[in-house]
């Protein structure tokens, strides 16, 4: 039996039931929210403090403040490619709205140019690894070519 990690609960569901289990989680709940969003396994997340992380958010067109759960801060802040949406959910309007029309009360800076922001770093540290990974590379081949 094929099975696949579910992304929200971490579970491991055969690939043929998956589509009715993934329904359950985004079944919305009373208050407009899917009844489970996407996160990283929890060993896979981002451990460390969470000092001068941004949490709390202004929907600029209604006003109203929404808060980030703690397990998707710290999903995204390991893997910002995890939610391309560009959308997260406000409290006041019950609904799904743009990132671009929601700024971090403790940055003032939009969603959007937050995660285009993590976004642009990670793909900046990948480019690192890969340089990184190029120059030991070279490093072992100098060795090799000593020893020999
Ligand atoms: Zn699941
Ligand atoms: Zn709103």
């Amino acid at each position: 039996m094929k099975a696949k990690r579910c992304p929200f609960c971490h579970e491991y569901i055969s690939v043929a039931d998956y589509p009715q289990h993934q329904a359950k989680h985004l079944k919305l709940r009373p208050d407009g929210q899917h009844t489970d969003y996407v996160s990283l396994p929890e060993d896979e997340r981002e451990l460390g403090g969470l000092a001068g992380v941004p949490s709390v958010y202004v929907h600029r067109r209604c006003g109203v403040a929404t808060g980030m759960p703690e397990d998707i801060i710290r999903s995204y802040l390991k893997n910002p490619f995890l939610y391309t949406a560009g959308r997260t959910f406000c409290h006041g309007c019950h609904t799904h709205v743009p990132d671009r029309e929601c700024v971090w009360t403790e940055t003032g800076e939009d969603l959007q140019s937050y995660f285009d922001g993590l976004r642009a770093a990670k793909s900046r540290s990948n480019k690192n690894v890969t340089i990184l990974l190029y120059v030991i590379a070279i490093l072992a081949g100098l060795a090799v070519a000593a020893l020999i």
